[in-house]
């Protein structure tokens, strides 16, 4: 009996969360057995290079030893107190050191809770009920935010979720993304009652689509005028996509010219369609709440709520909104947090983003060279390969909804079969770290050509 056949077994699927089972792209799950580094190892023995990086959180390559050893050390000191701990203080320090505008920071386990969390402050703070979030965006599992979502939701093609109750669903307003006029509809449709807007600053959980040029300077003005919070996911870009996450990218790409320049990919892509631009908003446009998880707990289970001190301090127990945790700050997520915050230095962002630049006009020239059709969309060193013919951006999830699951399968697993672990889904973004050196970087590359047949189908 194989480790999957034993695992469905006793477990729904044989996974802990469904992203990690092939359903739309076919076949068994890799079990992994151990990672280092850029690569992954599985039960056999089989080495892979990875563009997972656990969705996200292996910022600085897997079993980073300095992260690896401030756990180790952490763990020795007791697991676990339900008390509060210096590194809790030290970790919010470090965010809100990056983020200024998180003024005072609270930790929980997952990225779910955080959303849930700040879905639920948002409420509280402003009395209303209604919330907006836009098709395609993944912001956790909980009842309200699972209405259009993206990730498994949109891998697996689904609506929403059963088991959530028509109530709450009814509570959740959806609205493309980048449509401005729609947004706007629907303030002028429930004055007064929407608590907040909730959005990935730059969507990674329908493949990427970026924020068209001002997107986010309106989510921030016209939430202002109506009164309502904006709410920025940086689950999967804070502290990612640049030391200050996706806001941080675009207040720097207002306030200073960008540290890495353009890759010569945006040639390649204009051959298909226009490169996306990146939203620049203003410096001034800052949401009220952001949500961070992955990068800022180092691959341990850990995620935060941030974001004006007002609205925080509604919390427990200085206020009446309610939120709590077990094993909220434990000693070794914020260990590992702090140590991978430490590390993530400005060359970190620079090496991860010259290796996506890389990585992108590579997998562009190998599906060119044999004519398969296909859209490279980036944010930041986030990028997805739609394959399909495109003849404009992917700006929103009915769009990326049109691209070529089976090309995709079939890449996927000639990339597999060549030792390169992919995501296992086209609305998924490719993670890179700043352990993929030139021999991972080169693995991936050379893998390519045979791939970019298999996805032609020949
Ligand atoms: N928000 C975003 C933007 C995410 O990408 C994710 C997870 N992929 C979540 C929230 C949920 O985080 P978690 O899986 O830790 O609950």
């Amino acid at each position: 009996m194989s480790l999957y056949q034993r695992a469905c077994r006793v477990i729904p699927g044989g996974v802990d969360s469904p992203v990690r089972a092939f359903g739309s792209v076919g076949g068994d799950p890799v079990f992994i057995a151990r990672a280092s580094g850029p690569y992954l190892y599985d039960t056999d023995g089989r080495e892979y290079v990875d563009a997972v990086g656990s969705w996200g959180p292996a910022l600085l390559g897997h079993a980073h030893p300095e992260v690896v050893r401030a756990v180790q050390e952490a763990a020795a000191r007791g697991l676990s107190f339900g008390a509060p701990t210096e590194a809790e203080v030290e970790l919010a320090e470090a965010v809100r050191a990056r983020v200024p505008e998180a003024a005072k920071v609270r930790f929980v386990s997952t990225g779910t809770e955080a959303c849930m969390t700040a879905i639920r402050l948002a409420r509280g703070a402003t009395g209303r009920d209604l919330i907006v979030k836009f098709a395609g965006c993944y912001h956790g599992h909980s009842d309200g935010l699972l209405a259009a979502a993206g990730s498994g939701v949109a891998t697996q093609g689904l609506p929403g979720s059963a088991g959530v109750t028509a109530a709450t669903a009814g509570q959740t307003i959806v609205v493309p993304y980048n449509d401005e006029a729609a947004l706007e509809a629907v303030f002028d449709a429930y004055p007064d009652q929407i608590a907040a807007v909730i959005t990935e600053p730059a969507p990674a959980n329908m493949g990427v689509v970026p924020p068209a040029v001002g997107f986010n300077a309106f989510l921030r003005a016209i939430t202002a005028r109506h009164g309502a919070l904006l709410i920025f996911d940086e689950v999967l870009t804070g502290f990612r996509v640049h030391r200050s996450g996706w806001w941080g990218l675009e207040r720097s790409a207002v306030e200073t010219p960008p540290l890495v320049e353009t890759p010569p990919l945006v040639e390649l892509v204009e051959t298909t369609a226009p490169a996306p631009k990146a939203s620049t908003g203003s410096p001034n446009a800052a949401p009220d709440l952001f949500t961070f998880g992955k990068v800022v707990g180092g691959g341990m289970p850990l995620a935060a709520i941030g974001g004006r001190a007002d609205v925080m301090d509604l919390l427990a127990p200085l206020g009446p909104v309610y939120q709590a945790g077990t094993l909220s700050g434990n000693p070794l997520a914020t260990a590992a947090g702090i140590a991978t915050l430490r590390l993530a230095d400005i060359n970190v962002y620079a090496a991860v983003d010259a290796v996506s630049s890389d990585l992108q006009a590579a997998v562009n020239e190998a599906l060119f060279e044999v004519g398969v059709p296909h859209l490279v969309q980036s944010a930041g060193s986030l990028f997805t390969v739609f394959f399909g013919d495109f003849d404009r951006p992917i700006t929103d999830y009915a769009a990326a909804q049109r691209q070529d699951s089976a090309a995709f399968a079939r890449f996927f697993h000639a990339m597999l079969d060549a030792g390169v672990a992919l995501p296992p889904s086209g609305y998924e973004a490719w993670f890179l770290s700043a352990a993929h050196d030139d021999a991972a970087l080169n693995r991936i590359v050379e893998a390519l050509p045979g791939a970019a047949r298999a996805a032609l189908g020949a």
